[in-house]
């Protein structure tokens, strides 16, 4: 009942012309069994419109600012994104949130201004090693999805996609477990459904960290798994095409 989605989260990578292989490769390899996203950097989201016309894999940015315009230098409106065909995107990466100290209170405020623009938040949530190992790891995931839950409502999930990324997956070829990422899935799950069964059923909640083909049809055979957030693998063609495809 809730379709795959299987997005790249290019980070601060890319050059015209390595995004054109990679969009090339994508294009020609993709099965269609799967909803596809691409987060490049937000400079060349022009190249993808343009690129990804008359296809059905859908971009969007990396980051958020929630006011509309204004003296923000360096910042993005959600209306400027939605003017460039964005349709997601990107809130909350645990990048964002370590290196440039976003809090939940940020990243509610950021997933109200996605919304109201129109476009679809890519919500992202996850512990750390330390807090894991802590067991605290339910609490923290709890804590990153309630802020936004009290912002913005239980309604807005429908539309709101989830992505788990322990962050002592991220870019450690550390992939939690099948079952180790099921289990928070289902956590989070039941979190939302405490409020509306019906919505929690809808919305996708995505794994991301150190997902690869070799691992992918696992993860996404999992009950509430719902497809992934790649980030270094997204930069491989035959690769990012492989766990695509694997969403059967
Ligand atoms: P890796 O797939 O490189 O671990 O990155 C995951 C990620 O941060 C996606 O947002």
């Amino acid at each position: 009942m809730r379709r795959l989605l299987v997005a790249a989260n290019w980070k601060m990578n890319g050059s015209k012309e390595s995004n054109a292989l990679l969009l090339n490769a994508f294009k020609a390899g993709f099965d269609g069994s799967a909803d596809t996203a691409i987060f490049p950097p937000a400079v060349y989201v022009p190249q993808l419109s343009e690129e990804l016309a008359g296809t059905s894999i859908a971009y969007g940015i990396q980051n958020a600012h929630f006011e509309k315009s204004g003296a923000f230098t360096g910042e993005l409106s959600m209306d400027m994104a939605k003017d460039f065909g964005c349709q997601y995107v990107l809130v909350g990466h645990s990048e964002r949130r370590e290196i440039f100290g976003e809090t939940d209170a940020d990243v509610a405020k950021k997933v109200a201004a996605i919304l109201a623009a129109g476009l679809i938040p890519m919500l992202c949530i996850g512990e750390t090693l330390e807090q894991r190992e802590s067991g605290i790891t339910e609490q923290v995931c709890e804590q990153q999805v309630g802020a936004v839950l009290e912002k913005v409502g239980i309604a807005a999930f429908e539309k709101i996609v989830i992505a788990y990324e322990p962050v002592w997956a991220i870019g450690t070829g550390k992939t939690a477990t099948p079952e180790q990422a099921q289990d928070v899935h289902a956590f989070i799950r039941a979190y939302l459904a405490k409020s509306d069964q019906a919505v929690a059923d809808k919305t996708r909640i995505l794994y991301g960290g150190s997902v690869k083909a070799a691992s992918a049809g696992a993860l996404f055979g999992q009950p509430d798994i719902d497809g992934g957030l790649v980030g270094g693998a997204s930069l491989i063609a035959d690769e990012f095409v492989a766990i695509c495809n694997a969403t059967q």
